[in-house]
Order: structure tokens, then C-alpha cells, then sequence
């Protein structure tokens, strides 16, 4: 590993870290592009609308239930646990994930920003109540409102759906104060990490990715380490902290 990039980590105090599907990977739960992100031969692009939901609610529910059986069953991998030491171990440390799973915080992570929200949060269509449903398989589908009986949606922001600006902002402000940045496990082929690392790289943070792949954000970096973030992430960790 390249001794600039681990002097870099050594020198950086406010890190931020992006991830994606691919860091939940080698825990066996399936980005959307593999072939085992499929179900009943829909591809995620076709549920995770407002459309879907608005034609087949108990569809998109029992699609979620199952991937939320996959999120259950899964624990986190080396690089989850190695993100959640390192929040220690840096002065300001934030993590900036589009997964939905859960993962980074049942490894022990505290400043997790969900930009794509959680998939064991459900909020109401008709009164708005944002509430925690963390038993799967459901007891009934679709699901309904704890308070007023309402249908309720999984608390997803869905493709074609606007963000959640507030959780944004944080994002962005805390990307244009990072002296580096890692992004791991994403493709970039939903926009917003692009513009997430953009940002960041104006305001002149090191920007390093961990993808066994390259992405259209790979001719931004200043460091490339092309494998799965499970195998590099304790590698790297060893050697910022000289062990
Ligand atoms: P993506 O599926 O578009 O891309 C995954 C990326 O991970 C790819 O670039 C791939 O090369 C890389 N990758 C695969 N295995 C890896 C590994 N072992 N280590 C490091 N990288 C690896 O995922 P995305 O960009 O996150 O976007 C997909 C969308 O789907 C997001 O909006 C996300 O909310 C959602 N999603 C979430 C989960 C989850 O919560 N675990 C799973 C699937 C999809
Ligand atoms: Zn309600």
C-alpha cells in the first residue's frame, strides 16, 4: 500500500467516509447491479418507485420484507467494524452512507448519516408518522400506521424522490471542511456521490476509493486500491496505526 496514502490518513483530522451497496457485499447482502439483487425477476428499479407503490403497495412490501430478511441475517464485515474503530480515532469523523441495512451502525458506528434512509423505518402516507419496524418477516402486509392506521411506506427515499435537504446540507458542509475522504462500494451511478466527492474535492480534501471496480468517480481520486473493501480496510487500518 502506498505510503503517501498512509501518511495522508496519518495527517488527516476530519475524515468522511462515503459508502455503498458494495461495502454490505461480503456480508451477503446484494448490490442492485448483480445478478443476486434480483427478486421474482424485478429489477430494483421497477420497486423502489413511488409508482410501484402506488399500484402494488403489498408488492413493494414483500419485495422490502425479503431484502430485509437478507439485512437481518447479515452481520457486518471487516470494513464495517474497521469504520467504526476509526471513528475514535480521528478528531471528526463522519460516515455517509446510501445503504439502507442498518450495518454501520450495528457495528458500532455513532455518526452515520442515512442519505437514503433505513429500511427498518417505515413513515405513514396519510399523517406522516415516521416509526421503527424492526420485526421481519412482517406480521401483516402491506404495513399500517402505528398511530392513525394509515398505509405506511418503508422511509426510503425511492428513485425519482428528492432527498432530505437537512441531511444534505450536513453532508455537504462537513465533505468541504474533510482533509480526506474515502469512498467505498459505490458505483456513481446514482448521482449523488459524485456530487458529494465534487464537493469535497473543492475544498481541497484527499479523496481515496475502494472498489474492486473502477466508477465515473475513479478519474477524481487521488488514490485507487482496486479489491473488496473487507480484505483492504483492516490492511489499511494496520498501517495507519504503524502495527
Ligand atoms: P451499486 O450497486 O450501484 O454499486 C455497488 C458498487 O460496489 C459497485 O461499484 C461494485 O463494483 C462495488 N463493490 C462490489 N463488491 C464490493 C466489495 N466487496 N468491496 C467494495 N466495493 C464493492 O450501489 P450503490 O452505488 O450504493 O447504489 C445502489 C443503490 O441501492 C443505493 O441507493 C442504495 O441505497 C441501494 N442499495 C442498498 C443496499 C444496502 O443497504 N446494503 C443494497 C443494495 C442497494
Ligand atoms: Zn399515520
Amino acid at each position: 500500500m502506498n505510503h503517501d496514502l498512509i501518511n495522508d490518513f496519518k495527517n488527516a483530522k476530519t475524515v468522511a467516509i462515503i459508502t455503498g451497496a458494495g461495502i454490505s457485499a461480503e456480508s451477503g447482502i446484494p448490490t442492485f447491479r448483480g445478478d443476486q439483487g434480483l427478486w421474482k425477476n424485478f429489477r430494483a428499479e421497477d420497486l423502489a418507485t413511488p409508482d410501484a407503490f402506488r399500484r402494488n403497495p403489498e408488492m413493494v412490501w414483500e419485495w422490502y420484507d425479503w431484502r430485509r430478511g437478507k439485512c437481518a441475517a447479515a452481520e457486518p464485515n471487516a470494513a464495517h467494524v474497521v469504520l467504526a474503530e476509526m471513528e475514535n480515532y480521528f478528531d471528526d469523523f463522519l460516515i455517509i452512507t446510501q445503504n439502507v441495512d442498518g450495518l454501520h451502525r450495528r457495528a458500532g458506528s455513532k455518526n452515520i448519516i442515512e442519505i437514503h434512509g433505513s429500511i427498518w423505518k417505515a413513515r405513514c402516507t396519510q399523517c406522516g408518522n415516521v416509526f421503527a419496524s424492526e420485526v421481519t418477516p412482517l406480521a401483516e402486509i402491506p404495513l399500517k400506521c402505528q398511530d392513525c392506521g394509515g398505509l405506511a411506506r418503508p422511509d426510503i427515499v425511492w428513485f425519482g424522490e428528492s432527498y432530505d435537504m437537512g441531511l444534505l446540507d450536513r453532508a455537504f458542509s462537513f465533505l468541504s471542511q474533510s482533509d480526506l475522504v474515502l469512498i467505498i462500494g459505490t458505483s456513481g451511478m446514482v448521482n449523488m456521490p459524485l456530487y458529494l466527492a465534487r464537493h469535497a474535492l473543492d475544498g481541497n480534501a484527499v479523496l481515496v476509493e475502494i472498489n474492486p471496480e473502477e466508477t465515473s468517480m475513479s478519474s477524481m481520486m487521488h488514490y485507487t486500491l482496486r479489491d473488496s473493501a473487507a480484505l483492504i480496510m483492516p490492511e489499511l487500518w494496520q498501517k495507519i496505526r504503524n502495527i
